[in-house]
């Protein structure tokens, strides 16, 4: 291990965060921080047609909702950038000419169609699909001519016939033989350079020490091992860890659900919760803890034991965990967060009086597994939005719930003037006077109170709403409960 290692997130603005790719970010980052190391963030922009500024905004506005920060790359500089590989073609250039001087790389010709249809005639010889070389010795007079019928070449690179082995931080020892790679293209026609030629320079340049990126990649690196060797360049070391997986053990994607990390801001998510569920999943340290704080996270952190293992992606755990964090955060700040989804909810946030509402979101958190949950709930708080939901009705139908009603209402009528500990009272009161208890004692009063059969607990309801709101909604829902099957 270097002193202080150097590792990078690299991801190509053409979409919004995947939240594999967000691991991916979050093992480098971890790595950095556990060693005092650095973490670079660059943007691999070089595919022009698929690129976007929108998506490398959304890119770095989610990674600083989830507090990875970088200490190298776009808003911040750093003594090796550019960190936008489109501001690098000048450098790319330099080593294509090196690799071309060096005859490791030659022109290919060949158009998309004539690529397309060896292709197509390896596929029906059930031969593996890869270049076959057919410009690799063209004579200096076949490329003058294609030259003059102003083809642009691409530029490829002379593979040869190897073995190529490294050793992989977290699974060992990897070799593979170059006969099933194929020349590759290393410098497109329009000059613009190939991920993995792109992503050699880079990584030398800015002398990353770990390159930490997700298993699909394990191929790649085959080809890079080539390229470092071609140029002469020490290569990192690397670690390719698994992905993510849906629940059927396929690559986690679009039919699964929700993929992106916006997605899960959206539907009301925590970073911190979030952030916890990433580093924890398919990884085994911390010693099997499921809530752990991120600087124990950090300090524990180790890559052997960060993604081995296919990592199933389940959204109710992350519920679940979410669920935790939202009842043990700052009330103040959880305020603050809900604050979009109120406003979501169709609530005027700033007239709201905040003690009052403090008192809402106190009560409402136990029942919250994401912050969009405020919108199921805080309805119940507000007299003008209150109703009787279709389970309500159907619960005040039931033997018996009527009788509680009533009763709830003369002692609320008789509680007037000291609503304190009123619902206490009113329980015991009814429990006295009728002989219920559990279910049929609570459940007539909550789905006539709030109109809801779940919700946060009936006392601090009580305390919230007060006399009048609950006694008004007690009449409303004696008035509108559905008759009793049978009368
Ligand atoms: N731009 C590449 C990607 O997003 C980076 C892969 C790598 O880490 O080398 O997949």
């Amino acid at each position: 291990m270097p002193e202080k290692p150097r590792v990078r997130f690299a991801p190509s603005p053409t979409g919004e965060l995947h939240v594999g790719n967000a691991r991916t970010a979050l093992f480098n980052w971890l790595f950095a921080r556990h060693y005092g190391g650095t973490f670079i963030l660059r943007i691999e922009d070089t595919d022009r047609e698929r690129t976007s500024k929108k998506f490398e905004d959304a890119i770095i506005d989610d990674l600083t909702w989830l507090s990875i920060d970088w200490d190298e790359g776009p808003e911040k500089d750093g003594a090796f950038g550019p960190y936008h590989q489109f501001e690098r073609l000048d450098i790319y250039r330099d080593y294509l000419h090196e690799l071309i001087a060096k005859e490791r790389v030659y022109p290919c010709y060949c158009t998309d169609e004539e690529l397309e249809e060896e292709r197509a005639n390896l596929i029906a010889m059930r031969r593996m699909p890869r270049y076959m070389g057919k410009c690799r010795n063209l004579s200096a007079i076949r490329r003058k001519e294609f030259e003059t019928k102003g083809r642009k070449p691409a530029y490829r690179f002379n593979v040869g016939k190897e073995i190529i082995e490294f050793k992989d931080l977290i699974r060992g020892n990897m070799s593979f033989d170059s006969e099933s790679i194929g020349d590759f293209i290393i410098v497109r026609s329009n000059g613009i350079p190939a991920y993995n030629f792109a992503v050699v320079i880079d990584d030398y340049l800015m002398k990353v020490s770990h390159v930490i990126r997700g298993e699909d990649h394990l191929s790649n690196t085959a080809l890079q091992m080539l390229l470092y060797q071609a140029l002469e360049f020490t290569p990192p070391l690397f670690a390719h860890h698994s992905l993510i997986l849906g629940k059927d053990r396929s690559k986690l994607s679009k039919r699964h659900g929700s993929v992106t990390v916006r997605e899960f801001r959206e539907k009301g998510f925590l970073p911190e919760a979030f952030l916890n569920y990433m580093s924890l999943l398919g990884s085994s340290f911390s010693g099997g803890k499921e809530v752990c704080p991120m600087e124990e996270i950090m300090q524990d952190f180790t890559l052997e034991r960060a993604g081995k293992s296919g990592a199933i992606f389940d959204e109710h755990k992350l519920q679940w965990l979410n669920g935790i964090y939202i009842r043990n955060y700052d009330p103040g700040k959880l305020m603050e967060l809900l604050k979009p989804f109120m406003i979501e909810a169709g609530y005027d946030y700033e007239s709201l009086d905040k003690t009052w509402l403090s008192h809402i979101v106190e009560a409402l958190r136990d029942n919250m597994t994401s912050l969009s949950d405020v919108g199921n709930y805080i309805d119940m708080f507000f007299d003008d939005r209150y109703e009787l939901s279709h389970d309500a009705r159907s619960l005040l139908a039931e033997d018996e719930a009527m009788e509680v009603l009533h009763l709830v209402r003369d002692i609320l009528e008789r509680s007037k003037g000291n609503f304190k500990d009123v619902y206490d009272g009113v329980i015991a009161a009814v429990r006295r006077e009728t002989g219920l208890k559990g279910r049929k004692l609570f459940m007539p009063i909550r789905a006539a109170v709030t109109g809801k059969l779940t919700g946060p607990e009936l006392d601090r309801i009580f305390a919230i709403l007060g006399r009048e709101s609950i006694l008004k909604r007690v009449d409303t829902a004696i008035q509108n409960a559905e008759p009793r099957s049978g009368t």
